[in-house]
């Protein structure tokens, strides 16, 4: 065993009881024993009891722990640390600019437990309230999560867009006498995805001397060629003929539940799969109308599809609102009026500002005196702005019990009262649902915000029942928030069909901090598409005179 091997489980140690708040003349011994370890030119394994304890530095007390490495490679007193340290705490361990010290910040103040969380607080201007935290840090720990996370196996649909879009131009540049489609999850609009799929009829050859110019790693499989470029994300190249073009873009467009069931359609023949020249064709034989990629799930669609054509989903000019915005008032960038401006000029017609409530203190939430002045400088813009409309809303957290943070006379101040769940997120279904449908029930809750606080890639959400959130939100008239954050996408898009069903109103909120921010209703939008979501049936599409409507008749639910 060489030494920095053995260095390895001290340092761990030693950043793991400093973490813990352990002893600090116990944690320098073990950084020192590292150290001691590093500078040794003689490998420890080599020596004798009592040549590694005559050591300075190393002693007898960690000398025999150094024997326990060396004999069973594990540290039972770090194993004891590891085990009491979340996971996603020692993965921070890995990220530079991220010691010990921030991270107990991190983990007890902020109550932060992985990086993907760490990223969305960077992101939403959290960090900088707390000591040891300048905006320069919190942009360098951004941008080393950014890193971090680039290199794990898994991307949001978000992150990969890009890349698709300069891929599709390098095509048509390189090989524009070839047939070349992004299919698969992309295709599907999958919130998330593991790798690209691209059908193409480049042959094998040109392909990859091509891709070999690229500098990509290139491996081949029975069904495909792989490619990976230094970011390590893969694409996977189908090749097809002119011939099966567009069968194999099919295939690899549904899902395993879809595909099954279309091709136990009586009018399906496999044998025509070679001759289908356009996608179309591939419905025509069996006479069912078009279902678009995104919407090709789950089974029971092809026989809605068969009976008739499928509504026109929801399209990114149906927002006609933003709906769940911050401002300076709380941890947003941009002022009232800049995000007011910005929403005018792009088109939309009302901003539904929403800062966090006195319970988020962490993000500068609103006390009671400030909400009035909030409202006083919102009636100014109003008066400027016309008939612009900003209307007064709050981000208001679920408290421990379910109940809002505010009195019912404040709480009667705001157009647009959002529920939402933002601290103890650890938290049983049953905790979980106590918390959900009291808010659901309190008169004043408009809008059910990201039911189920999940994190894509990184935080799962809480435990909830989807069922019985929807039949109280109907009880109550209470929307869903689709939360259009591209981490977020949180109502589940796999939900959003049963909440129509039941007559509850979906809401597609940018939870915008920033005027940028009212661009990810873009994603919102796409998995609301593979949901079947009409604009009819989404809040933030509806025009200001609706939204007048909606409100007034919110007012009336209050009594
Ligand atoms: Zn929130
Ligand atoms: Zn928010």
């Amino acid at each position: 065993m060489h030494n920095y091997e053995i260095e390895e489980y001290f340092s761990l140690l030693a950043k793991l009881m400093d973490i813990h708040g352990e002893n600090e003349f116990k944690i320098k011994s073990y950084s020192n024993a590292a150290y001691t370890l590093d500078k040794l030119a003689e490998p420890v394994s080599n020596m004798s009891p009592s040549q590694l304890y005559a050591i300075r530095g190393i002693g007898e007390a960690i000398g025999k722990k150094i024997q326990e490495i060396i004999e069973t490679k594990q540290l039972s007193i770090l194993n004891e640390y590891i085990q009491k340290t979340p996971p996603g705490i020692l993965e921070m361990l890995k990220i530079k600019g991220l010691g010990p010290k921030k991270i107990v910040t991190i983990w007890k103040e902020l109550e932060i437990e992985s990086i993907g969380e760490l990223l969305y607080a960077c992101e939403e201007n959290r960090l900088v309230k707390y000591k040891g935290f300048g905006e320069k840090t919190q942009k360098n720990i951004q941008e080393s999560l950014q890193f971090y996370l680039h290199h794990q196996g898994n991307y949001l649909y978000e992150q990969v867009e890009s890349l698709v879009s300069a891929l599709q131009k390098n095509l048509e540049i390189e090989f524009q006498n070839e047939q070349h489609i992004i299919s698969g999850a992309f295709k599907r609009q999958m919130e998330s995805l593991e790798f690209l799929d691209v059908v193409t009829t480049i042959s094998e050859s040109n392909l990859t001397t091509w891709l070999a110019t690229k500098m990509f790693k290139i491996e081949k499989t029975e069904d495909f060629v792989s490619c990976k470029g230094e970011d390590n994300f893969e694409i996977r190249w189908h090749l097809a003929s002119s011939e099966n073009f567009f069968w194999k873009d099919f295939t690899l467009s549904c899902s395993p539940e879809f595909l099954s069931a279309w091709e136990q359609l009586p009018n399906f023949s496999l044998s025509a799969s070679n001759c289908f020249k356009s996608e179309q064709s591939i419905f025509d034989q069996v006479s069912i109308n078009y279902i678009p990629a995104p919407q090709r799930e789950f089974a029971p669609i092809i026989e809605k599809a068969r009976v008739k054509a499928l509504p026109k989903t929801i399209q990114p000019p149906d927002i006609k609102g933003i709906i769940h915005s911050h401002s300076t008032w709380s941890d947003g960038i941009h002022t009232i009026e800049q995000m007011a401006l910005a929403a005018k000029d792009q088109g939309y017609e009302y901003l539904i500002i929403s800062d966090h409530s006195k319970s988020a203190f962490y993000a500068n939430g609103l006390q009671a005196d400030r909400i009035i002045a909030q409202h006083k400088e919102i009636d100014a813009l109003n008066k400027k702005l016309a008939p612009f409309v900003i209307f007064k809303s709050i981000e208001s957290d679920i408290l421990n019990d379910g109940s809002l943070d505010y009195s019912d006379e404040i709480l009667s101040s705001f157009d647009i009262v959002i529920a939402s769940v933002h601290s103890n997120l650890k938290m049983t279904e049953e905790k979980a649902m106590m918390r959900l449908l009291n808010a659901i029930n309190n008169p004043y809750t408009s809008i059910l915000g990201h039911p189920t606080g999940r994190l894509l890639l990184s935080r799962k959400g809480y435990p909830v029942n989807h069922e019985a959130i929807i039949e109280a939100c109907a009880e109550n008239n209470v929307v869903i928030e689709l939360n259009a954050h591209p981490r977020r996408l949180d109502m589940d898009w796999r939900y959003i069909q049963a909440a129509v069903e039941s007559d509850v109103l979906i809401s597609i909120n940018p939870d915008a901090h920033a005027i940028e921010g009212f661009d990810d209703c873009k994603y919102g939008v796409l998995v609301a598409q593979k949901a079947g979501l009409t604009a009819a049936n989404n809040l933030s599409s509806f025009t200001l005179s609706e939204m007048m409507e909606f409100i007034a008749y919110q007012q009336e639910k209050r009594g």
